[in-house]
């Protein structure tokens, strides 16, 4: 029997601000209509457009989220290829600046990301998903299972590819797995099936799907409730 029609939880995708096609306002009337209940807005950024980007996407946010009180809308933003030493201030000054969430472009097997970035993300308790991190490493791995920091089983293009590996990694180590679109563009968005599918696709069972799907976002959406109330003002850089 088919399974009934599940929210969708989304915490990875992207706007006009940086390399997306929609606007903060249309992904999120999209992924509403879409039959999302959580979207994660995550630009990319480096240092210097921090502000830029966390104040526009939070007046967006802020100013429709009464009128769509169906979805919720993190802001936040995905570190894109710093040299990992720096991953660490980035994320900091990033809560500073007000970030709810904070993503790390991880080692995707189709594009040059520094080696060390997937250690560095998922050693920082700053950070909470390392996105698409391609061939990551049973010992990255084990540290994300150990600190808490999320790993992602990918709808983007290219990215996809290590999914597999991912999971395998992650179901080994211990480390809480998540699918995220990474959407740039309408089609890039998840919906309820597609979700699954990705999952599925990946080599989970449905068991472990409906862990990644539904069980794992709720336990991001927890932890960025609780652990970082003030926008990270006060925490240590690690
Ligand atoms: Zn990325
Ligand atoms: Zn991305």
């Amino acid at each position: 029997m088919a399974k009934p029609v599940v929210p969708v939880h989304d915490f990875h995708s992207h706007t006009y601000l940086t390399d997306g096609a929609l606007s903060p306002v249309e992904l999120i009337r999209r992924a509403a209509v879409a039959g999302y209940v959580t979207l994660g807005i995550t630009d990319h950024a480096g240092f210097g457009d921090l502000q830029r980007l966390i104040t526009t996407l939070k007046a967006d946010r802020d100013a429709v989220r009464d009128a769509w009180p169906e979805i919720e809308v993190w802001i936040g933003v995905e570190l894109t290829h710093l040299p990992p030493a720096l991953i660490p201030n980035a994320a900091y000054k990033a809560r500073e600046l007000g970030a709810e969430l904070v993503n790390v472009h991880g080692e995707t097997p189709v594009e040059p990301t520094a080696p060390g970035t997937n250690a560095a993300a998922a050693r920082c308790e700053l950070v909470d998903i390392v996105v698409h991190p391609g061939l990551i490493t049973p010992e990255d791995a084990a540290t994300a299972a150990a600190t808490g920091v999320f790993l992602e089983l990918t709808f983007g293009r290219g990215h996809s590819l290590a999914n597999g590996h991912v999971a395998k990694a992650a179901l080994t180590a211990g480390a809480n797995l998540l699918v995220n679109s990474d959407g740039h563009v309408p089609d890039g968005l998840l919906n309820a099936a597609r979700a699954r599918t990705i999952a599925r696709c990946a080599g989970l069972t449905d068991e472990q799907a409906d862990q990644a799907l539904y069980q794992n976002p709720l336990r991001l959406l927890d932890r960025l409730r609780t652990k970082h109330p003030a926008g990270g003002r006060g925490l240590r850089v690690l």
